[in-house]
């Protein structure tokens, strides 16, 4: 994939980038080698401070990133100042918290005196994807940096000025050179880069067949990883929820980042006693999303990232109606230039038909109806992937089987899933491993060294 920014919604090419020579990357990596033989030596204090100071220049110029996001990947511009927001919140947050979670940790045993020390362990090499193009990048960079590791960055190739901007960002901030780059690479070239002796351990936000691919190179050459991957995310409504506050929560937990977000709700899982009541709502309230320029401040759904990701959303829907399913809202691509898809609603879908076992990244929602609780499990669990899951219920054995018994690596009660910088963030099943956030996420690449003194 060539590396450009397209705009989504005119499809206009407005810049490319030449890939980085061999000897521009040996560069880098020499470089990034250099420097973490220095780089973790500072101190915390010295790493809080570049950090603070990363959070204050992305607030002073979130509009400015903002844009650039919206104008590369299509999100609402409200919502890439948000995650603007959010980077800055996360930068504090592991400046404040890295020394504690990092801090030796005393153990007993037969020894007079036993600590567990957290070290850094070198070059960490990210590939992260384009849908939350600041966001994903920092929440690995950030307890990467403080744990005393240097990052490279390979973005993906639609998102280049986010790459570079993050780059300049950390500069700016005093992040001594070397210790985070960016690398204008195609895919092509991760696997060389894991290869390198260098490169101690990766890191990848993408799809399935990006992290076989990573995973593999990194086990043949016994290197840590960490992946996180899709998720067909379930939200389970039962008799006893608050629907209002359901139902508004599931539009956005759906389209939120015009759809394209891993933890989105995907399959919505009704108890029959409200179903009718919960379907009405939500398709009356998708048929009022406004979809449009995601510069306007109105604008709820903007385009998709990529016409290629708009082409399969739209063949996914097309098997699936083939497979007999209702369309309930939308079903469609709009006439308009760009990538727009207009936010759908499906029902009655066939066991078996691709919302089943597919990941529909866009404003695509499947509406399912099950008996009881113990039947919206057994169709949570029926996939392959193990993200998120938001259930619905005031009853408080019912929210306790369902917490117990859905395969997922987080899961919510009565809100919808999000990232947050102070819990683990992480799947299981083919929705990956290892954790991101949290004290969980910054202890991933460490050497967690037992100390054990006669
Ligand atoms: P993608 O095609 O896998 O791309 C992600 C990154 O991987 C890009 O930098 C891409 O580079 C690179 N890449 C692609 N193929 C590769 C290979 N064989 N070896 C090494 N690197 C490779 O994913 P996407 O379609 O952009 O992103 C959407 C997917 O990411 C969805 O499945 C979504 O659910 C998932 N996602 C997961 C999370 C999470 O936290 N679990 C968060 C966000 C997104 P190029 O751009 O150069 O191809």
């Amino acid at each position: 994939m060539a590396i450009a920014s397209i705009n989504p919604v005119t499809g206009e090419v407005l810049k490319t980038f030449t890939p980085l020579t061999e000897s521009e990357l040996e560069h880098k990596l020499a470089l990034a080698d250099r420097t973490f033989a220095t780089y973790k030596q500072t101190s915390f204090t010295d790493r809080a401070q570049w950090l603070n100071q990363a959070a204050n220049i992305l607030e002073a110029r979130k509009a400015e990133f903002g844009i650039i996001m919206t104008l590369e990947m299509g999100k609402t511009l409200k919502s890439a100042i948000a995650e603007v927001e959010k980077c800055a919140h996360l930068c504090r947050f592991y400046a404040e918290h890295a020394p504690a979670f990092l801090a030796d940790t005393p153990a007993i045993t037969d020894a007079s005196r036993t600590l567990i020390r957290y070290q850094p362990m070198g070059i960490i090499l990210a590939v992260m994807p384009w849908n939350f193009p600041f966001w994903q990048v920092f929440r690995f960079a950030v307890p990467c940096l403080m744990a005393g590791n240097v990052g490279l960055l390979k973005h993906a190739s639609n998102v280049p000025q986010c790459a570079l901007a993050i780059a300049e960002i950390f500069h700016l901030a005093g992040v001594p050179e070397g210790a985070f780059q960016t690398l204008l690479i195609g895919a092509d070239r991760v696997a060389n880069l894991v290869a390198d002796v260098r490169v101690k351990a990766a890191t990848l936000t993408g799809s399935e067949p990006a992290g076989q691919s990573l995973a593999a190179i990194a086990g043949h050459h016994l290197k840590k990883v960490v992946l996180e991957l899709g998720g067909s995310d379930p939200f389970i409504v039962l008799k006893s929820a608050d629907l209002e506050l359901a139902v508004s929560t599931a539009v956005t937990a759906r389209v939120m980042n015009n759809g394209q977000t891993c933890i989105a709700a995907k399959r919505f899982i009704i108890e029959e006693a409200i179903a009718d009541q919960f379907t009405e709502k939500f398709v009356e309230k998708f048929k009022a999303l406004k979809v449009g320029d995601p510069m306007q401040s109105d604008t709820d759904v903007g385009p998709l990232a990529t016409p290629q990701i708009l082409a399969e959303l739209d063949l996914q829907v097309k098997a699936t109606v083939d497979a007999g399913a209702k369309v309930l809202a939308g079903g469609y691509r709009l006439p308009e230039k760009g990538n727009f898809y207009a936010p759908t609603i499906l029902a009655d879908i066939p066991l078996g038909a691709p919302p089943y076992q597919e990941e529909f990244f866009g404003p695509v929602a499947s509406v399912f109806r099950v008996k009881n609780l113990a039947e919206a499990i057994a169709l949570a669990n029926s996939t392959s992937f193990g993200l998120g899951a938001s259930v619905w219920t005031n009853d408080l054995q019912e929210q306790e089987l369902a917490i117990e018994q859905i395969e997922a690596g987080a899961v919510f009660v009565n809100g919808m899933v999000k990232s947050d910088p102070r819990v683990p963030f992480g799947g299981i099943k083919r929705s990956g491993y290892g954790r991101e956030l949290g004290i969980e996420g910054i202890r991933e690449f460490v050497n967690i060294k037992t100390i054990w003194i006669r």
